[in-house]
């Protein structure tokens, strides 16, 4: 499989290329050249599978043999022998047409370990065989930079340097990155907010001489690898629900922030997997459900939810979307994100908005809504549900038609955000290795949000 850049001016390469490219070259996204297609019958025999076992055979659909299928098989077993679930994504069914997809079993309690413990071990194996150097630079509103920062600790050959904004992720987020005392990471206090984080990244990586120079690599959800492995879970979902007794339309429901999780859905999709409807679930920084909903892509005033981790202004992976809503015209895409560079807002209509709401239905969550599902759901099913998932299931039942089922992705434990929780009265208890945390000592340095400042920490690091 060739991957190519949404913006058509990147030679066609490999898929460890692509990774390693995170970024395209020419600003663009990496996709792969054709969509894998699984025909029903496959889609029947899959369905059989176990989570590692189904996560191969996707995997190798969009990898060929460029790593040999032993040496992936390896790969996977072992990203997903750290989950405490012997079913890695086990589905909750709440009732006849409630599920949630428990994506939080890895390592830090949030799904991004689905991914990154994939790639961490990716990246290790890579650097093995290439006989090379990777230096690690991410953005994180909070579980990627802990969940990244886990899935390459130690390692050889690879260095890892997060920027997260200072005092806005929630307290087990922050402790879960900053209590990690291997030499290979390195934790950086930002004051600013996630997007000026992002904006960093961003154009760090777009400075070719400076990405080149220090080996940079990319573990934001705009890395290939992490939608390929996230579409997996899609598949596992949808055959648990079914094997459950589960109606015949079956829609999913995502929080969203960046749009990287979802657009897994979308390929998904794309492969054959018949999903209903794909629920598009915000929180107050609605960006993009204004978008399905109104066909304007412009970012709004932030607002603090109770869902850090979906406080985006602008999702870094839309771009992937509107390369398929547009039939595949680099051209066209080049021409949008220039536009949107300077008018700072798309706008789409007619036709095509009507495809944008035939591929998504999308509803944006109030925060005391958001609060709300999560004492009605406590009540009525005795499920503790955290922010983030409140916020897709919230979407799901103002969605959801009679006779539909949807499963919700549930994208973190309600452990690590219990502030939110509190505000209901509701009263857990933290997971050990959650209550362990509090006692290390942290280790972070708390920086200017310039690119000026971050490039001189970096300087000092790799
Ligand atoms: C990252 C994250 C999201 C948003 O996922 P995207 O792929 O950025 O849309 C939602 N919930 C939680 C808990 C997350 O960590």
């Amino acid at each position: 499989m060739q991957y190519i850049s949404t913006r058509g001016q990147v030679s066609p390469i490999g898929f460890i290329d692509a990774v390693l490219m995170g970024l395209a070259d020419d600003g663009g996204l990496l996709v792969p050249e054709q969509i894998p297609q699984v025909a029903p019958s496959i889609l029947k025999q899959w369905q059989e599978l176990t989570y590692t076992e189904l996560a191969l055979e996707i995997f190798s659909l969009y990898i060929d043999d460029e790593i040999p299928r032993a040496d992936l098989q390896k790969l996977v077993e072992s990203s997903y022998a750290t989950f405490r679930h012997t079913e890695v994504t086990p589905l909750q069914k709440l009732s006849d047409d409630r599920y949630v997809l428990e994506l939080f079993h890895g390592p830090t309690f949030a799904f991004k370990d689905v991914a990154l413990q994939f790639l961490g071990n990716l990246y290790a194996y890579v650097s093995e065989r290439r006989n090379s150097v990777i230096h690690i630079l991410g953005a994180t509103s909070g579980d990627t930079g802990a969940s990244a920062i886990e899935g390459v600790r130690g390692k050889e050959g690879i260095r890892i340097c997060i920027l997260h904004p200072h005092e806005k992720v929630s307290k087990v987020q922050e402790l879960q990155m900053t209590t990690v005392d291997d030499a290979n990471v390195l934790n950086l206090s930002v004051k600013g907010n996630f997007d000026d984080c992002q904006r960093i990244i961003k154009d760090l990586f777009a400075d070719i001489d400076f990405k080149h120079r220090y080996h940079l690599r990319a573990i934001n959800s705009i890395n290939i690898a992490r939608i390929l492995a996230q579409t997996v879970y899609y598949f596992y979902g949808y055959f648990q629900a079914v094997k459950q007794g589960s109606p015949a339309k079956i829609n999913f429901s995502v929080p969203t922030g960046n749009f990287g999780d979802i657009f897994a859905g979308y390929l998904a999709k794309k492969m054959g997997l018949p999903i209903h409807k794909l629920i598009l679930a915000t929180n107050e920084n609605n960006i993009l459900a204004r978008f399905v909903n109104e066909g304007l892509y412009q970012p709004g005033d932030f607002k603090e939810t109770y869902s850090p981790s979906m406080d985006i202004q602008v999702a870094s992976n839309f771009e992937r979307y509107l390369y398929y809503l547009y039939g595949e015209e680099a051209g066209i895409v080049a021409s949008l994100m220039a536009q949107f560079k300077t008018d700072g807002r798309l706008t789409v209509s007619g036709d095509i908005l009507a495809q944008v709401q035939g591929d998504f239905a999308a509803y944006s969550v109030a925060n005391e809504a958001c609060l709300d599902t999560i004492s009605a759901y406590h009540q009525t099913y005795g499920y503790l549900l955290d922010p983030h998932t409140a916020c897709g299931v919230t979407a799901a039942d103002q969605l959801a038609a009679p006779g539909e089922a949807t499963i919700t992705l549930s994208t973190a434990h309600p452990a690590k955000f219990d502030e939110a929780i509190q505000l209901r009265q509701i009263k857990q208890t933290y997971p050990p290795q959650i209550q362990a945390l509090f006692a290390k000592p942290q280790f972070q340095t708390v920086v200017d949000g310039t690119n000026e400042a971050i490039q001189a920490q970096l300087e000092k690091f790799f």
